[in-house]
């Protein structure tokens, strides 16, 4: 590499515009801090081959100790800041680019000074060396030390080349195209045409981070190399290489903005991630919770459907044994023991599910049919001549989309609770209605019992609370539980008949 770079030096001094060897020596002392002799045995080697022995040859070990302890210290330094056990950030970006900076340039002051001082190198030379050195190494750690120390990242860059050859291909002419503007239409004076480098070194940092960037700016490093000695020309390479660093410098800083939002995006969807994982977790654990709630729940809803289920049965059964075996009324009633027994199947398949984490069954429905339906089968339980359930269901509404079992249960608790409440009252007034609000369909069961109790107004919801001699405290827990897994709510309200009012949210058909 040395002798590939040695390009453009001042007075055949290993002083070049460009060592790549810098970035290696540095890449290197950062993984391996023990490396300091080898660095040393690599510049005194690096010197001997290709520049030979000069007649003050002990000059070469002594700029090798200085050097290799400053990179060194630098590597050091860069391991404080983890600048690369992280992945790139602006902040890392400037504190490596400072390290760099500062080591390059002591780097070049002991050198050149080593030569001025042993009168090898005219002291006017000075700033001038100093220059041409320091920013051939700051270019070397900038480009190679960070390719370096993230090799594991090159199989990923080839891969997303491969994903994109078409992006490659524009970065790869680019390059080349911006190269052929340089050299063949500049002028020694002239270095304008040096920003259009700057587009595919641009693009590469966009399109592939830091590594993509790497790359493009060594091959464009390479091409530079290549005008300058076959054109000395057109541009002295140490003024291409000062706007080379500045490329290097902004293709990294954009390189760790790309890659630092690509980190927070991962980081996000990271933390959305355990966010839902925990509230998965959560709900199975208060659905564990709820397993007893299950049995209670299941003794609870059971008890309608079966009650009905044994009355038709029964009724039958007479029926059967009357005089006439061919009463009419037999295979109505047989029909809905059956459709008992199928809704109490319904109930306990759709809870056990429920209980068990499933996704509730949503569908269209009217909500007028399901209200008389299971309004029906309570009012039969329940034979009372001065009970009134009267309906006000408005013609013409809109489908609901909910899980009809679920509905079925909700709807069934209320009623029950409004025939409970309404049982010491001479003229029991139960009134299902039903209204459309927009986007809403608001169900209502209302009664003129003697409405909620006022100890029992906050805990209307909680399980097993109830304040019936013979009650569960189970209706209404499952029932908002239920509404709630399928997009509706339950909410108590006033009624306008004096005793308790129960509201049902459903969500109407888009
Ligand atoms: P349970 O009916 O087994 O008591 P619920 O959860 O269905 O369980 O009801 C809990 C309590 O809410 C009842 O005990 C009762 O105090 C009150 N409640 C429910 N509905 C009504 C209503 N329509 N009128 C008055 N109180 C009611």
């Amino acid at each position: 590499m040395d002798a590939g770079s040695f390009v453009q030096p001042v007075l055949k001094l290993g002083i070049t515009p460009w060592s790549p060897q810098a970035g290696l020596v540095v890449a290197f002392l950062y993984g391996y801090s023990r490396g300091f002799w080898w660095s040393v045995t690599a510049f005194v080697v690096a010197e001997l081959l290709i520049r030979g022995a000069p007649a003050e040859w002990w000059l070469i070990p002594v700029q090798a100790v200085c050097v290799a302890g400053i990179y060194q210290a630098a590597a050091a330094a860069l391991r404080h800041f983890r600048i690369f056990d992280l992945p790139p950030s602006l902040k890392t970006t400037l504190h490596f680019a400072t390290i760099a900076a500062l080591a390059a340039l002591t780097a070049g002051v002991v050198v050149v000074g080593s030569y001025v001082a042993s009168a090898v190198l005219p002291a006017s030379q000075f700033s001038d060396a100093v220059a041409r050195y320091w920013v051939g190494d700051l270019n070397g750690i900038l480009m190679l030390t960070p390719l370096m120390l993230n090799l594991h990242a090159i199989p990923k860059l080839i891969r997303a080349i491969g994903e994109s050859p078409l992006a490659f291909a524009g970065v790869a002419s680019g390059s080349i195209a911006a190269l052929m503007i340089i050299f063949l239409i500049g002028n020694p004076e002239d270095l304008r045409f040096f920003y259009v480098l700057f587009l595919p070194a641009l693009a590469s940092a966009l399109i592939w981070g830091t590594p993509g960037l790497l790359l493009t700016a060594i091959g464009l490093q390479i091409g530079l190399m290549f005008g300058v000695q076959r054109l000395p020309e057109v541009a002295p390479l140490v003024d291409l290489q000062y706007l080379m660093s500045t490329l290097v410098l902004t293709g990294l800083a954009l390189g760790a903005v790309v890659s630092e939002r690509g980190e927070a995006a991962k980081l996000a969807l990271q933390r959305e991630m355990q966010i839902s994982e925990r509230e998965a977790r959560l709900a199975r654990a208060s659905r564990a919770a709820t397993a007893g709630e299950l049995a209670s729940a299941l003794a609870h809803e059971l008890n309608q459907p079966m009650t009905a289920l044994v009355g038709y049965l029964r009724a039958s059964e007479i029926m059967m044994t009357a005089a006439n075996p061919q009463d009419t009324r037999l295979a109505p009633t047989l029909h809905k023991a059956a459709d008992e027994a199928l809704r109490a199947a319904g109930i306990l398949g759709r809870l056990r599910n429920f209980y068990a984490g499933r996704d509730p069954q949503l569908e269209e429905m009217d909500i007028g049919t399901v209200l008389k339906s299971t309004t029906e089968s309570s009012r039969w339980r329940d034979r009372r001549e001065n009970l009134t359930i009267s309906f006000n269901i408005p013609a013409g509404l809109p489908a609901v989309v909910a899980d009809r079992v679920f509905i079925e249960v909700i709807f069934a608790n209320l009623v029950n609770n409004a025939l409970d409440a309404t049982r010491e009252q001479s003229d029991a007034l139960i009134v299902v209605s039903a209204r459309c609000t927009g986007k809403l369909m608001e169900v209502t069961v209302d009664d003129n019992g003697p409405g909620v109790s006022p100890t029992m107004q906050s805990e209307l919801f909680k399980t097993f609370v109830t304040s019936k001699p013979d009650g569960m405290g189970i209706g209404l827990a499952v029932s908002r539980s239920l509404a709630q897994a399928c997009g509706c709510e339950l909410e108590a309200c006033g009624s306008e008949l004096g005793g308790a009012g129960f509201r049902l949210k459903l969500p109407v058909r888009a």
